[in-house]
C-alpha cells in the first residue's frame, strides 16, 4: 500500500472525523496537494468514476483483499474533488499507477487538495458506508502503527502561583519582648505543673493529656528562644 500522493502533503489540521468548519464529522483525510498527480494506493478495480456536486470529480475503487477488523465487505477508496479522471469504470490499476490529478472541484472543497474515504460501501463517495481513517490506514500498513504528528515545540511546563507565604512578623519592641517571654514562660510554668501532678497519679496517670502538656512545654520553650533570637 502507499498514500496517494506525498505524505508530506497531508493535512493533520483537518483529520478524520474533524467537525473543522463543517456541520459532519470529516469523511476521509485530506492532502494539500494542488493538481498533483493521483497513484492508487494498491491494487484496485475502478468500480465507479463521476460527478456530484459537492464531490466534483471523484473516483471510486475496489480494494480487493482489504477487509479489516470489524469492517467487513471489502474496502472502497474514493478520491474527490479531482481536476481529472485517467482511468475508466471497470479498469484494473496497479498500485502506484497515476489515476487522475487533484484539484478545486465541487463545492465542498475550499482549495486544491485531494480528499480520500475509505468505507466498507461502494458509496463511499458519498461519504458512506463503515469508515476508518485512510491516513492511519495507510500509514500502518507502511508499517507506522501509530501516524507521525507534526513535531510541536514543547509547551512551557506551567508554573503554579507562588502561594503567599505567612505574613513576615512585627518585631517586637524590648518591652513587649519582655512581656511576651513573661507570657509564654507562664505558659511552661503551667506545663510543667501539670505534667508533675499528672505523673504522681502513677498507675492512673493519663499518657495522652502528659503529651500535650509536653507539646505545650516544647511549644513555649520555642517562642521564648524565637522571640530573644528575632525579635519576635
Ligand atoms: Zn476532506
Amino acid at each position: 500500500m502507499q498514500h496517494p500522493v506525498d505524505p508530506s502533503t497531508y493535512d493533520y489540521s483537518d483529520p478524520f472525523g474533524s467537525m473543522a468548519g463543517r456541520s459532519y464529522a470529516h469523511t476521509g483525510s485530506d492532502y494539500i496537494v494542488a493538481y498533483g498527480e493521483v497513484y492508487s494506493v494498491a491494487d484496485a478495480i475502478v468500480y465507479h468514476t463521476g460527478w456530484n456536486d459537492g464531490n466534483g470529480n471523484y473516483i471510486c475503487c475496489y480494494l480487493p483483499g482489504h477487509d479489516w477488523d470489524g469492517v467487513e465487505g471489502g474496502a472502497y477508496i474514493a478520491y474527490l474533488h479531482l481536476s481529472s479522471i485517467n482511468v475508466n469504470e471497470g479498469d484494473s490499476v496497479k498500485q502506484g499507477q497515476k489515476i487522475g490529478v487533484s484539484g478545486n472541484t465541487g463545492s465542498n472543497s475550499r482549495g486544491p487538495h485531494l480528499h480520500v474515504t475509505l468505507s466498507n460501501s461502494d458509496l463511499a463517495y458519498l461519504g458512506l458506508g463503515a469508515k476508518v481513517d485512510p491516513f492511519a490506514y495507510i500509514q500502518a500498513r507502511l508499517g507506522f502503527p501509530v501516524p507521525p504528528k507534526p513535531v510541536e515545540p514543547p509547551k512551557p511546563t506551567p508554573v503554579p502561583p507562588t502561594p503567599a507565604g505567612p505574613p513576615t512578623p512585627v518585631k517586637l519592641t524590648p518591652a513587649q519582648q519582655r512581656q511576651a517571654i513573661a507570657k509564654q514562660r507562664q505558659y511552661l510554668k503551667d506545663a510543667r505543673t501539670n505534667l508533675a501532678n499528672e505523673r504522681r497519679l502513677g498507675s492512673r496517670k493519663d499518657e495522652r493529656k502528659m503529651a500535650k502538656y509536653r507539646e505545650q512545654i516544647a511549644r513555649a520553650q520555642t517562642r521564648i528562644k524565637n522571640i530573644r533570637r528575632n525579635g519576635y
